[in-house]
């Protein structure tokens, strides 16, 4: 049914668990002729597991270029196409949006599947009630240019999510809370595997807990903050940061106190706190 068209079908797969693979992403990789896949080793255990006999096509972040002319040709050839990645959906944090956009390019359909995302995963049980998210994906692994994104993301009023790997868990979970202030944190950790665990906390109790015992920075993470609180902007954080240095507080209390009232950052308040002093 599906396969009769001449596609790009968008196809997310598990993220751990085989049992989330929808039925229409099976009946398409089972139905069309050719897979193209991030990892083809990666993914042949799965497209076995259902019985899918399809060619594959590798397209992966260092040939999006090429996979996509090939696909293109597969598709103007009148043959139906499925990209999947290596788990979750193609394009979020994963290959997959160069060749979709070349494929948009060359006038051929497109027809995207619903289904696995860590992301909204991990948002949907989070329990934080902002109205609004942003997913920025994996932030910069070098730790000045991370805090510089940090820092642009301070006065965002909607839920932060990140993607992050292990061996950077402890330094990103520290670089948020020094740059975010009082903040809700969700660690989403192994989503969908025998060891998912859902921990919410203050941000800036997260790395104790941490740290607290090994097996918490193991596997796969999605971090999720609650927003900037509303009104938390740089206006008002300078405005409430003056007063309480005009009372006479400290500059650190001030600081302190300032992003607590205003959900700014401690660290960029505790500069302007100091300039404001000089
Ligand atoms: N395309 C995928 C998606 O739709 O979520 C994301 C791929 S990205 C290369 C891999 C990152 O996604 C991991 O480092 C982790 O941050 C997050 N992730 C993937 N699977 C996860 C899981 N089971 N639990 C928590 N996070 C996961």
């Amino acid at each position: 049914m599906t396969e009769e068209f001449a596609a790009l079908y968008v196809v997310p797969t598990p993220l751990g668990n085989l049992a989330d693979l929808t039925r229409r992403a099976e009946e398409v990789l089972r139905s069309v002729p050719w897979v193209a896949a991030e990892d083809t080793r990666h993914s042949a255990p799965l497209l076995k597991q259902i019985g899918a006999r399809a060619r594959t096509i590798p397209a992966h972040q260092h040939n999006e270029h090429e996979a996509a002319a090939r696909i293109i040709e597969k598709l103007q050839g009148g043959e139906a196409v499925a990209l999947i990645s290596d788990a979750g959906t193609p394009g979020i944090s994963d290959p997959g949006a160069r060749i979709v956009a070349a494929v948009r390019a060359a006038g051929c359909r497109i027809i995207p599947l619903p289904g696995p995302c860590a992301a909204t995963t991990a948002l949907s049980g989070s329990g934080l009630v902002d109205a609004h998210f942003f997913f920025y994906g994996f932030l910069p692994s070098k730790g000045g240019q991370r805090r510089q994104a940090i820092n642009d993301l301070r006065n965002y009023p909607c839920a932060l999510i990140f993607y992050e790997a292990p061996h950077r868990i402890l330094a990103t979970v520290a670089d948020l809370a020094a740059g975010l202030g009082e903040r809700t944190l969700v660690i989403a950790r192994e989503l969908t595997k025998c060891f998912e665990s859902l921990h919410s906390c203050p941000l800036s109790e997260a790395l104790t807990w941490l740290q607290g015992d090994p097996n918490r920075q193991r596997g796969e993470f999605v971090l999720i903050v609650s927003g900037a609180a509303p009104g938390a902007d740089d206006g008002e954080a300078e405005r409430v940061l003056s007063l309480l240095l005009g009372d006479g507080l400290p500059v650190k209390q001030a600081a302190r106190l300032a992003a607590q009232i205003t959900g700014a950052a401690r660290n960029a308040l505790y500069d302007r706190a100091l300039a404001l002093k000089a």
